[in-house]
């Protein structure tokens, strides 16, 4: 058996969403740009893609942009709204993804902007009165906190912190590449300025993302060139992946509340039978809390151990597939920003496990019992 379980880092694709693409690789391949018949009926399906996006976020579809992908998307929102609109500041945490850490560093670096940190404690949780604290004290600011975090697992309550930008006139961008498909955005109720996503992350495929950018914010475009996506993103469109973002979405809503029935089962069950076989087994930041974390991430603390280095090759051997930091550090064992932020034991081996639609218990039994024995092998 060899299992699966990095679905944070990427999901497999669905056969539905590649037979919805294949149309827009062989038959339908012309230059959205074209005038003519070829060229329409892939101009056609992009808007027809855009409007299933919008809907599904219940939002205008001139608001949506696919980009090509999660990282551009929030490269888009953040500097474009700080460049266009001439913010001067910018609120963010250490526990974002490096697609909005190292954007807005960069800015920070080249001294566009001043950039502060929201205080969390040590389980991930953001200090909302910081951020109150912070916004009364600088105006024309950007605050850019994510949804969920990809590595914990920890859900932000977006609304509040939407509310709160509101009241201060502050724009607001939350990276949502973790939870969009996952859970449902309802654009009309949330007090956000742009949030994005990625494809791959919801069965679709990779290297395809879009960015909500609210129509009452106009920035310029991060990629110059053509007038694709209303002079928004230069360069032709990916047609194929833009069918199938939205054909993922599209399934994604359609199945979302059995998946998180089936999804949120095998989560608490490998938490629960971890729990029984591991002595010193702990769940990093909100992880283990179903109401407060994705139900598709599982962020394991083990006890300290003579494995802990080889611990994700360790589980590779056994034929299993998980991830020890962010995605895009999968299977390098890389130190994580994100667990060094909240002060985890670097002694401790740290494991995230993260779940699709496709595992089964049979998979999550068969990780339980091998991780559980290849702790039993080390001495107490
Ligand atoms: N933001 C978060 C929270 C992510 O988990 C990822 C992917 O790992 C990204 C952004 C980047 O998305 P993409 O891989 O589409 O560039």
């Amino acid at each position: 058996m060899r299992v699966y379980l990095d679905n944070a880092a990427s999901t497999p694709l669905d056969k539905e969403v590649f037979d919805a693409m294949t149309p827009y690789l062989l038959e339908f391949f012309g230059n959205p740009s074209s005038i003519h018949a070829h060229g329409r009926e892939a101009r056609a399906a992009i808007e027809k893609a855009r409007r299933t996006v919008a809907s599904l976020l219940n939002t205008s579809p001139s608001e949506i942009f696919f980009t090509s992908g999660g990282t551009e998307a929030d490269n888009t929102a953040i500097g474009c709204s700080i460049r266009t609109l001439g913010l001067k500041h910018a609120i963010t945490s250490r526990l974002e993804h490096h697609a909005v850490l190292h954007t807005l560093q960069v800015l920070e670096k080249a001294g566009e902007i001043s950039l502060s940190y929201l205080r969390h404690d040590e389980r991930g949780v953001l200090d909302l009165e910081h951020l109150e604290e912070l916004l009364a004290k600088n105006p024309q600011t950007l605050v850019s906190v994510m949804h969920a975090n990809n590595e914990l697992g920890n859900l932000n309550d977006i609304e509040a912190i939407g509310s709160i930008c509101k009241k201060y006139n502050a724009i607001f961008h939350s990276d949502t590449v973790q939870t969009m498909g996952h859970f449902r955005h309802d654009l009309q109720k949330l007090d956000a300025n742009f949030i994005v996503g990625s494809a791959h992350k919801f069965h679709g495929p990779k290297g395809v993302g879009f960015l909500y950018a609210d129509a009452g914010v106009k920035v310029q475009p991060l990629i110059h060139g053509g007038a694709q996506e209303r002079n928004m993103r230069g360069g032709t469109e990916n047609v194929a992946g833009i069918i199938g973002l939205a054909k993922a979405l599209e399934i994604a809503y359609r199945d979302m509340e059995e998946q998180h029935r089936h999804i949120q089962n095998l989560k608490d069950r490998l938490k629960q039978k971890l729990q029984t076989q591991l002595a010193g087994i702990s769940f990093n930041g909100l992880s283990a809390e179903a109401d407060k974390s994705l139900y598709t991430v599982l962020s394991v603390s083990l006890p300290p151990s003579e494995i802990t280095e080889m611990l994700l090759f360790n589980l590779d051997i056994h034929k299993i597939s998980a991830s020890g930091g962010s995605a895009c550090a999968s299977g390098a064992n890389a130190g994580s920003h994100v667990l060094e932020a909240i002060g985890i034991d670097p002694e401790r081996g740290n494991i995230r496990f993260s779940f699709s639609k496709y595992n089964t218990e049979e998979e999550v039994d068969y990780v339980a019992e091998k991780l559980g024995l290849l702790y039993k092998k080390v001495p107490a």
